[in-house]
């Protein structure tokens, strides 16, 4: 199941088709109703280095740009349902997904359409599955029991008073080594340089939420 057919179920939406015979620009798939590209997207549209060779999208791929709220906020779709979230419940989605089929879109700006690179990426396991976020231009895996050590080792940097810039980065201030060496935590502090990089890492410090 494509992205675009996903999201059609999931909004109860019925595709609009065209008449070009070709081959869709956003999943390589070759059809007879395809659309013109000047009717899917606006003259400002910046997201062609997202697309492949062709001369149409098919009804399916039309659709993802057939509202904007795809692109502007977060969302979770799964065949009977579609719904945006705030981004202080997207830690929660995560660890909970819905019933598979399903697929999740963290927006920061709501500029990119990031989930263009997950167009065959609709998850169908709920401990490790690609979703995708507005800051990053590939599918993200998520593994279950990898992310859960990754939240708690995040609690505790936090609790320490690392901040999330530090730990995007795994870059240190001197006045964070400092006060690891006093406190006996220097191992600690350094053991978290092995996550620079790790783009899982990353998404879930931003989305870290201190729980209540
Ligand atoms: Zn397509």
């Amino acid at each position: 199941m494509k992205l675009g057919e996903l999201l059609l179920k999931a909004t109860g939406s019925t595709p609009q088709t065209g008449n070009i015979k070709g081959v869709c620009v956003v999943c390589g798939t070759e059809v007879d109703n395809g659309i013109p590209l000047k009717e899917c997207v606006s003259d400002n549209f910046t997201g062609w280095s997202y697309f492949f060779a062709g001369n149409c999208m098919c009804p399916e791929c039309a659709y993802l740009f057939s509202d904007q709220t795809f692109r502007r906020k977060s969302w979770v779709a799964l065949l009977h349902g579609y719904k945006v979230f705030k981004n202080d419940d997207a830690q929660q989605i995560l660890f909970n997904p819905p019933d598979t089929p399903f697929f999740i879109h963290i927006a920061k700006t709501g500029q990119k359409q990031t989930w263009l690179t997950c167009i065959h990426r609709v998850a169908h396991n709920p401990h490790r599955y690609f979703f995708s976020h507005e800051k990053y231009d590939v599918p993200i895996l998520f593994e279950h029991d990898r992310a859960a050590t990754y939240i708690q080792i995040i609690a505790e940097a936090m609790a320490k008073g690392l901040t999330k810039t530090e730990l995007t980065t795994c870059e240190f201030k001197m006045k964070t080594w400092q006060k690891a060496i006093e406190s006996g935590y220097r191992d600690f502090l350094r053991e978290l340089t092995k996550f620079k990089g790790d783009i899982l890492w990353e998404v879930l410090v931003d989305v870290y939420r201190k729980a209540d």
